[in-house]
């Protein structure tokens, strides 16, 4: 007799019946591009038609960020030489300026025929609803579960142009890379992507980091119930005063 098991999507209470990759499969190069294999074993979590299909557009966003990205590792430039320049020529540098806003600012630099550099403002909203969604999908698979609370997304490697936000940025990757520092590693390809996930899980706050082309991290911080104190860590309330020995200083 066969036993048919009924999943839940990661991201609602529907059916899960089709699988989703978390974080999106396009990251990981492919051996024709890369002459090794960096899709061993890549992360599932099952999912709804509706959370599957429908943000195949930020997978390719997300792509195009990651391996544009400045101080990637050999993985990540070659990646964007192959499978990302296709992309891209297929969109006709669309995408590209897609990742900015205020695209009237950008600056490009040309390094020789093929290369350029392009200074501007990425869409962080838009990245961090992509790395919230990737948030989810970690959590379900680490846990088995899926996580019911707030999720907030911080960069580790991205500038930010106002002083306070700077700070307040500071303060929290500091915080969760702490957290989180020593902790296992993982995901199978590494090189291309791991996380490392806070032990101390009974918590109120759990933080996870995640690598990608082991240079650009992203810090999240899983927010499991309102508390005032903890609204304060993770940036909801309106001020935030951090206690250094040389006094207190207003970060918010
Ligand atoms: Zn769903």
């Amino acid at each position: 007799m066969k036993h048919l098991i009924i999943e839940q999507c990661y991201m609602c209470s529907g059916i899960g019946n089709t699988s989703e990759h978390v974080p999106p499969k396009c990251i990981f190069p492919e051996i024709k591009d890369i002459g090794q294999d960096l899709r061993k074993n890549l992360i599932k979590v099952p999912s709804c038609r509706k959370h599957n299909n429908s943000k195949s557009g930020e997978d390719e966003f997300l792509l195009v960020f990651l391996a544009s990205y400045f101080f990637n590792n050999e993985i990540g430039s070659q990646h964007l030489r192959g499978k990302v320049s296709r992309t891209l020529v297929r969109s006709a540098g669309k995408q590209i300026r897609e990742l900015f806003i205020n695209k009237g600012k950008l600056k490009e630099i040309k390094i020789d025929h093929h290369n350029s550099i392009i200074f501007g403002t990425p869409d962080l909203k838009r990245l961090s609803d992509i790395f919230e969604t990737i948030a989810y999908g970690l959590y379900r698979h680490h846990f088995k579960q899926n996580f019911d609370g707030e999720i907030k997304v911080y960069f580790e490697s991205l500038l930010y142009n106002d002083e306070n936000s700077k700070k307040f940025n500071q303060f929290i990757v500091e915080k969760i890379t702490k957290e989180v520092e020593g902790e296992d590693i993982f995901g199978r390809n590494p090189k291309v992507f791991f996380y490392q996930i806070s032990k101390k899980s009974d918590e109120n706050i759990l933080g996870l980091r995640m690598s990608f082309y082991e240079n650009f991290n992203v810090l999240i911080a899983y927010k499991k119930s309102s508390n005032i104190m903890y609204d304060a860590w993770i940036g909801i309330a309106d001020t935030v005063y951090i206690t250094t020995p040389s006094g207190d200083i207003k970060i918010r």
